[in-house]
């Protein structure tokens, strides 16, 4: 179910929205594949009628799976809007559609977070992922000396002893 708001809601004053939003219901699409949504978005909003927009503001947080940009290590982290607003215009150009005197909240949320991803997400400020090189990582393991060759060292000294 996508997040909506009944206008005759806010006739009384400012109404109170909390929730969860899936990425599938959020239809978030980071077209990023170094960024995946990895929780669901939370939401904790007050949306007030003011004339001819609403203002939205509150609290919006969801986490995302990242690949760092330089060293390729996967990480999460949660992406905090502690103090978000948006004011959403009835009318003109850029209004949203209303139907039966209801407003689909949804885009804003979904276009906000994407807007407050990182481009290059980080593991860490400074990562040296320089210096690691993510083909040795994904390659075979490197050859260590196997576990055969002391025993076989002694084997080979036995076989002296033997003669
Ligand atoms: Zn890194």
């Amino acid at each position: 179910m996508p997040l909506t708001i009944h206008l005759t809601q806010l006739d009384d004053g400012p109404h109170h929205l909390q929730g969860k939003l899936s990425p599938q219901e959020l239809e978030l699409d980071t077209q990023d594949e170094l960024i995946r949504p990895d929780s669901d978005l939370d939401y904790s909003l007050s949306v007030e009628r003011q004339e001819n927009h609403l203002l939205c503001r509150g609290e919006l947080q969801m986490t995302f799976e990242f690949e760092c940009a330089r060293c390729l290590e996967a990480f999460k982290k949660k992406t905090e809007l502690r103090h978000w607003s948006q004011l959403i215009p009835l009318q003109g150009e850029d209004a949203l559609p209303v139907n039966n005197d209801s407003l689909n909240l949804t885009p804003i949320l979904r276009e906000d977070m994407l807007l407050s991803l990182p481009q290059h997400p980080l593991c860490a400020e400074g990562c040296d992922g320089i210096n690691r090189s993510p083909r040795k990582a994904a390659g075979p393991p490197d050859v260590l000396s196997g576990p055969d060759e002391p025993s076989s060292a002694w084997t080979a000294l036995d076989q002296l002893r033997l003669e």
